[in-house]
């Protein structure tokens, strides 16, 4: 059976989820917020060895995750494969090197990045985040990154303006 489809991989997604505030760790997209569907992500990947633990799973948004992903680049950003594949491959390097940050600049880099678009992370959720004690989530109400989205989209070519809007 596919890893993905296991109650394994069910429970471990949830958790990772929960973990971080049902929030994208890269462009702070809520879920609720427009178009925002969540994803649990492998930090180091499954072929290259990386394990199916919480340590090394990470909560990102369908766009966010179809960059660091090369599979999921042609579904969304197929003119930019076509016509921008040093843009795009750019912008992955450096998703992934933020990723690959330590949890803690992580979350300190994301605050900074996610107050500049007006989104703020439930204090409770930074300190708590990748500690053992239970997360107490922010139920305020969701605030979309759409700007965040449009500057990936110029990034990558604006070609793909069109593709990243439709779900
Ligand atoms: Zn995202």
């Amino acid at each position: 059976m596919n890893y993905y489809s296991s109650a394994e991989w069910r429970r471990l997604s949830r958790q990772t989820k929960k973990r971080d505030c049902y929030q994208c760790q890269v462009c702070g997209d809520r879920e609720g917020d427009p178009h925002t569907v969540l994803n649990a992500h492998h930090i180091i990947p499954r072929a290259k060895g990386g394990p199916d633990t919480l340590d090394n799973l990470i909560t990102l948004c369908d766009l966010c995750h179809a960059v660091v992903t090369p599979r999921w680049l042609k579904p969304w950003f197929p003119d930019a494969v076509k016509n921008d594949r040093e843009g795009l491959e750019r912008v992955r390097v450096e998703y992934l090197e933020f990723l690959a940050l330590d949890p803690a600049t992580r979350l300190e880099r994301q605050a900074k990045v996610w107050e500049t678009f007006g989104i703020r992370r439930a204090q409770s959720a930074l300190i708590q985040s990748f500690s053992s004690a239970p997360m107490i989530c922010s139920t305020s109400a969701s605030t979309p990154a759409s700007d965040f989205a449009a500057s990936l989209s110029a990034k990558v070519g604006e070609n793909s303006t069109t593709s990243s809007n439709v779900i």
